[in-house]
């Protein structure tokens, strides 16, 4: 029997950098009552929040006592204590890391012909410092899921991108996730530093953990934590979480 299911957020609990559907919610809520539960993403505090978090109905605070936001890929952890989320851990980047990352990616976007900067919308942008990530997002935070979704389809933007940051700056790792994004990360700092984090916070085995995530392919963000060897579910999207999730609550 899982204690934890942690989950990768983007396209797994949700449409991409969009809250959660009721559906999801409600299976969630259902679940604090069984396991732990842990979100893992590349987004920050407060997307985990207006995604997840606000989206649950009612929770009580033993509910809430077993969310775990594994904030920024895991390399910022919050838990809700006495009423509010509390930062347990951070590690940042250094101002030298983010500028270096930075500059790479919008130099390799740039050649590539693939920085779209006419297509942002007011006040948006394309790259955006996470603290303990960089993320490119190549139609910026506000850009429709419909026009994301038809920019690459396939990742072969992004796999060129990647390619040639790789050649810039290789002392940097870069994932490819969402819909449009790439995290630039230093080379540990991905989901295996969250999932590794995540074991000594909540005392847990490998064993212990069902993880679910759409980008389990080699190269995508959800690897490592296939390579650390946890059990894994990939899924297409939310419809296939809340699927696995109404099986696994059917047997409790
Ligand atoms: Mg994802």
């Amino acid at each position: 029997m899982k204690k934890v299911l942690a989950f990768d957020i983007d396209q797994t609990l949700n449409v991409a950098k969009t809250p959660i559907t009721d559906d999801i919610a409600s299976l969630l809520l259902q679940c604090l009552d069984h396991f732990e539960v842990c979100p893992i993403s590349g987004q920050k505090f407060d997307q985990f929040l207006i995604q997840i978090v606000d989206r649950l109905p009612h929770p009580t605070e033993e509910q809430l006592s077993h969310l775990h936001l594994f904030v920024a890929q895991g390399t910022q952890y919050y838990r809700h204590e006495d009423g509010e989320w509390k930062q347990i851990y951070n590690y940042p980047l250094t101002d030298e890391q983010v500028k270096k990352i930075s500059e790479t990616i919008e130099k390799s976007a740039r050649e590539l012909g693939y920085w779209e900067e006419d297509k942002l919308q007011a006040g948006d942008e394309i790259i955006e410092n996470r603290l303990s990530q960089v993320t490119f997002s190549a139609l910026g935070q506000k850009a429709g899921t419909e026009e994301k979704y038809a920019w690459d389809p396939d990742h072969k933007k992004r796999e060129q991108i990647v390619a040639r940051c790789k050649e810039l700056a290789p002392e940097f790792d870069y994932e490819i996730g969402g819909t449009t994004s790439i995290n630039a990360i230093t080379p540990g700092m991905n989901k295996v530093f969250g999932m590794t984090h995540l074991l000594e916070e909540l005392h847990v085995k490998k064993e212990d953990i069902l993880y679910f995530g759409d980008m389990t392919q080699p190269g995508g963000n959800d690897y490592p934590v296939v390579q650390m060897g946890i059990d894994t579910i990939t899924v297409r999207n939310h419809e296939d979480t809340a699927y696995a999730l109404r099986g696994i609550l059917g047997v409790i």
